[in-house]
């Protein structure tokens, strides 16, 4: 049997082996044997064992193969036949967010009905200073029995003396109490900001609610409850490693979060890989006096802009009128909001093309993307067009006639799967039937060329990639529901979906040449798990454990 062995990126035939691995200076820091290793590496699929010296993949292959590379200092680690996946990348997520659920934010995502968030709050109340601002999320209102939006008066009557800002879970849209707008300064009168919405009763009264633009009436109010940033950070990381991820693309941060994530990398705090984007508001005086950066563990090379809200709150921006919403309170088509105008987007996009920075801007709505699509095939020349990799964020609901232009406009869809799983209970009210033909169109983006980088978006989803790869392949929820999946032709394949979240995430963050597979010369990115979710029952990905997360050779999870 002739095997081949990839040494560093050179093809060696087995019978050379052996003099080429002690031609290679110095032999492996560490050998992993007995694994069932899925690679992504098309030369060599799978592999049972892997080289790794300085943090570098240095060769894959049999056990036999690698186990002949052994030097004295060599470690050697059985995986027992356990399966051995590329590092999982997230796409979408957002890590300063995902660290105040884990440090004590309120988290409302098991809340069933508005009776026990009220519940949850008054519980709250009781442990807290009068004054003291309440602040929480991930509240689903079509998780609860009736789907209609709450009004804050009970929440109000529960808390009177603390003011609380609980963020729908897309957090496109928040519930605040009278409390909270009394501090904020907001009541009947105050104007409806661009991009946003304030809901009312049937008095005129704000009921609470607050979408989009509008949202920051209160948030900018809103003190207290979270913790340094660094902690918010530190917290994510060591949730993310937990669970399989060693990198992650954090869509939008400010200059501050910025500078914690240099300071954590410089003093090797930061372990799992960090692709960030700079909010849209610094973007372009942040340019002023930076540049690109990348660093061994944190990248700034990317900019984040919001286009529109998203369709769970009906801030996606679409190109007819909402199904169940059709016109606004003045009588107007009601068809979702402009978060930024487009012209700002424009702008904002050349100046990034100029100051060497990917633009990524957040898209949900079908308008929403046919504008950024037009923005980017304006702003982009031709000729270097597909190495910028422009990115649209969601990519939701795309007209089936824009699906196309993302592969020829070098566009990446940066997608995630949990979102389908999740609006697909709601998302036909919201657009009726016709226009789900570009809903979450994974197999439509691949068949037109599109790479589609996986995410979650977490914390509006959760940040275990296992869900996401789960969603990608079945479009059912972890009830198996709908049988056979949401509009079912749109899903992935096992290898697609392993491929959103590895390789193809690696690709949108420029990275496909460090990351993303088991290939020698790249980073010794991998995890071990506890089946091998290529083969198992579709029904049992999500349930998935991780033994040991090692980035860059070194395990950071065990
Ligand atoms: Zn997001």
């Amino acid at each position: 049997m002739k095997l081949e062995l990839r040494i560093a990126g050179v093809v060696l035939a087995v019978g050379t082996t052996l003099s080429a691995a002690q031609s290679i200076a110095e032999p492996p820091d560490a050998i992993y044997t007995h694994g069932n290793m899925h690679t992504l590496d098309p030369d060599r699929p799978r592999a049972e064992a892997m080289a790794v010296r300085h943090g570098i993949i240095v060769a894959v292959g049999s056990n036999e193969e690698i186990k002949r590379l052994r030097g004295v200092d060599t470690q050697v680690i059985s995986l027992h036949g356990r399966t051995v996946l590329p590092g999982l990348i997230d796409a979408h997520g957002h890590m300063a967010g995902l660290g105040s659920y884990g440090l004590g934010l309120l988290d409302l995502s098991a809340v069933t009905d508005f009776d026990q968030l009220v519940q949850v709050v008054a519980d709250k109340v009781a442990t807290v200073k009068p004054g003291e601002w309440i602040l929480g999320g991930r509240w689903d209102h079509e998780s609860w029995p009736n789907k209609r939006l709450p009004s804050h008066e009970r929440l109000s009557a529960v808390s009177p003396n603390n003011p609380v800002w609980l963020r729908r879970v897309d957090g496109h849209a928040g519930l605040a109490n009278a409390a909270a707008m009394h501090a904020a300064g907001v009541n009947r009168d105050t104007p409806v900001p661009p991009g946003g919405d304030i809901l009312r009763g049937p008095t005129g009264e704000p009921t609470g609610i607050f979408v989009d633009n509008a949202t920051s009436l209160i948030s900018r109010h809103a003190v207290g409850g979270s913790s340094r940033p660094e902690a918010l950070i530190l917290k994510a990381q060591e949730m993310c490693l937990a669970v399989g991820l060693t990198g992650v693309h954090d869509a939008g941060i400010s200059p501050s979060e910025a500078e914690v994530y240099r300071r954590l990398e410089a003093e090797g705090k930061l372990k799992i890989h960090v692709y960030a984007m700079i909010a849209a508001e610094y973007a372009v005086d942040y340019y002023a006096d930076h540049s690109p950066y990348v660093g061994k563990r944190f990248t700034l090379r990317a900019c984040k802009i919001v286009a529109d809200g998203a369709m769970g709150s009906r801030g996606a921006w679409m190109l007819e009128p909402y199904a169940d919403r059709s016109v606004d309170d003045a009588g107007k088509p009601y068809v979702g909001l402009a978060v930024t105008d487009p012209r700002r987007i424009e702008e904002i996009s050349r100046a990034s093309l100029d100051a060497g920075f990917q633009v990524c801007t957040h898209a949900i709505g079908d308008r929403a993307n046919h504008e950024v699509l037009n923005i980017y095939e304006r702003v982009l020349p031709p000729a270097t067009r597909a190495e910028k990799r422009f990115r649209i964020e969601h990519a939701q609901l795309v007209n089936p006639s824009d699906i196309p232009r993302f592969a020829e406009l070098g566009v990446i869809p940066s997608m995630q799967p949990t979102h389908a799983t999740t609006d697909m209970r709601w998302a036909e009210a919201r657009v009726g039937k016709r226009r789900l033909a570009g809903a979450y169109a994974w197999a439509r983006f691949l068949q037109t060329g599109s790479r589609i980088a996986g995410g979650s978006d977490f914390p509006v989803e959760s940040h275990n990639p296992f869900y996401g790869l789960y969603a990608a392949i079945t479009r059912m929820d972890q009830s198996g529901k709908p049988p056979g999946g949401w509009l079912p032709d749109q899903r992935m394949t096992r290898t697609e979906a392993l491929r959103a979240f590895t390789i193809d995430a690696a690709y949108a963050a420029f990275e496909e040449d460090r990351k993303g597979s088991l290939t020698p010369g790249k980073l010794a990115d991998f995890i071990v798990i506890d089946r091998d979710i290529m083969t198992c029952d579709l029904a049992d990905i999500p349930q998935t454990r991780v033994y040991r997360t090692v980035i860059a050779g070194e395990t950071v999870f065990e």
